[in-house]
């Protein structure tokens, strides 16, 4: 997030074999010097180091940029913007097919202080608020069209170094947040078991206490990151007696003996954001793992979840508005019988709900922020949000690959791989019905702040 920034500009390579390898002796004039390439966790690390105090003065700058006055927030997404279209857009096609996870762009998102976004300045991050937050989520998913990585890094961000620095002591924030602001490291959260999904209370997961600590065993599922995480918000029962007032969240680093993570699972879509179980075998953990307060795990899962929720949804958001500008333009320059298809009063009604969804999206998303703000309790708002825009989503991808008949059905103008993204969301994030229900029980308990 550089923009108007007089620092160092970073060129790190594409992957592409006359590029540098990171390897160890490089020192930061090497990684400036020339495009370099980092294809594994290791040489992630290693970069990372090199470039810290770079990040810092980056890190600096951009907040700077954000306590400058009020229209900081649209240079900051023009920033976004600028940064999604020349380096996140131009691989997201090759991400779905396979290619690897994009730790060279995991890198460059660090050195430009994406990982410190929502993280306070006091712990070396940005500080953005959640208007700002979800401002640049959206413009993320817009120009870089890619949803899975935009997943990967907003839910390192939310599910780990936020609550982190809510729950976490002293010791454990100084410990992990530096390293996930930097990039040297990446956040996972493991709430999901096999057996367990909407039903969170469900989970077998145990942590049981000795006199050393703590001994976990359970299994987890669905997780995001896990197979390049370096850090994981492990949610475990530690009083079964007590239902949900009987789990704790615990902070497991990946080397943990007895932490194994799966194999990448092979899902419809979003192929750039890597999903595996997490299988937990006796880990022992000193009792400076515990996270936040023993017995209210399950309550403070709950409260990081809604953010992430919130700012995912916005990223969808802007997915959507990226396969609008598709089917927009495409109708604009196709012709039959003579004339635009733009023409013809079916695909303008269709033009016309898609605009009408992205009015109303960008409106829940507006009310949902400015009231977590505000430190308002927004649940309802940030439910209504995600359910409206995951649906239309999900209808307004469909209607536009139907604009642009069968060009819509074939890879290469990417609305089926968009479209396939985005369907998570409908269930990802808690599922609609579960937050439909949740809607419907404020309503009837009339904690909904409308008259
Ligand atoms: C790609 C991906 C990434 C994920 N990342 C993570 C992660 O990082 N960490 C993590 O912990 N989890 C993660 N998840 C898990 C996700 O949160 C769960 O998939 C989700 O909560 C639903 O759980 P489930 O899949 O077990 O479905 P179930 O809970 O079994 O639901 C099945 C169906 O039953 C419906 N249903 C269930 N209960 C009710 C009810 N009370 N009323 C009405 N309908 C109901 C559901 O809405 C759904 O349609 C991820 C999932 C996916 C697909």
């Amino acid at each position: 997030m550089r923009g108007t920034c007089s620092v160092p500009i970073i060129f790190f390579g594409d992957g592409a074999a006359s590029r540098t390898e990171v390897h160890e002796g490089m020192n930061q004039a090497d990684v400036f010097d020339a495009p370099i390439v980092i294809r594994s966790r290791k040489q992630r690390l290693l970069t990372a180091k090199m470039l810290s105090s770079t990040s810092k003065s980056i890190l600096r700058n951009v907040r700077s940029v954000l306590t400058a006055g009020s229209d900081t927030r649209e240079a900051l997404v023009a920033m976004v913007a600028d940064f999604g279209r020349r380096e996140v857009a131009p691989g997201a096609a090759a991400r779905d097919d396979g290619a690897p996870f994009p730790h060279d762009l995991w890198m460059r998102m660090a050195a430009l202080g994406f990982h410190g976004l929502a993280v306070p300045p006091e712990y070396g991050g940005v500080g953005a608020d959640m208007p700002t937050v979800c401002a640049v989520a959206r413009a993320f998913g817009r120009a870089g069209r890619d949803f899975g990585l935009g997943l990967s890094w907003l839910s390192s961000m939310y599910v780990a170094s936020v609550p982190l620095i809510e729950l976490g002591t002293d010791e454990q924030i100084a410990r992990t947040v530096p390293r996930l602001v930097a990039g040297q490291a990446i956040g996972s959260q493991a709430i999901t078991e096999p057996h367990a999904g909407s039903d969170v209370g469900a989970i077998r997961t145990r942590a049981v206490e000795d006199a050393d600590g703590w001994v976990l065993s359970g299994s987890k599922i669905f997780i995001t990151n896990a197979p390049i995480a370096d850090v994981f918000l492990v949610l475990a029962v530690t009083d079964p007696e007590a239902g949900r007032r009987g789990h704790t969240l615990f902070l497991v680093e990946r080397d943990t003996p007895g932490l194994e993570v799966g194999a990448p699972m092979r899902k419809m879509g979003n192929h750039s954001s890597l999903t595996a179980e997490v299988f937990l075998d006796n880990v022992r953990l000193g009792p400076d793992a515990l996270l936040g307060t023993r017995g209210r795990g399950f309550y403070d899962f709950l409260g990081s979840a809604s953010s992430e929720r919130l700012v995912l949804t916005a990223l969808t958001l802007g997915v959507l508005e990226a396969c609008v500008e598709t089917a927009v333009a495409y109708a604009r320059e196709r012709e039959q019988f003579g004339r635009p298809i733009a023409d013809f009063q079916a695909m303008r009604v269709k033009i016309a709900d898609m605009r009408i969804a992205i009015s109303a999206a960008s409106a829940l998303i507006a009310t949902a922020a400015e009231r977590v703000a505000a430190g308002e309790d927004a649940l309802l708002d940030i439910g209504a949000a995600k359910v409206f825009v995951s649906e239309a989503a999900v209808v307004q991808t469909l209607e536009a690959m139907q604009i642009l008949g069968g060009y819509g059905y074939m890879r290469e103008y990417e609305l089926e791989r968009l479209f396939r993204d985005l369907k998570l969301m409908t269930v990802g994030g808690g599922t609609n019905e579960i937050h439909r229900d949740m809607i419907a029980r404020m309503v009837l308990a009339e904690r909904t702040g409308v008259a």
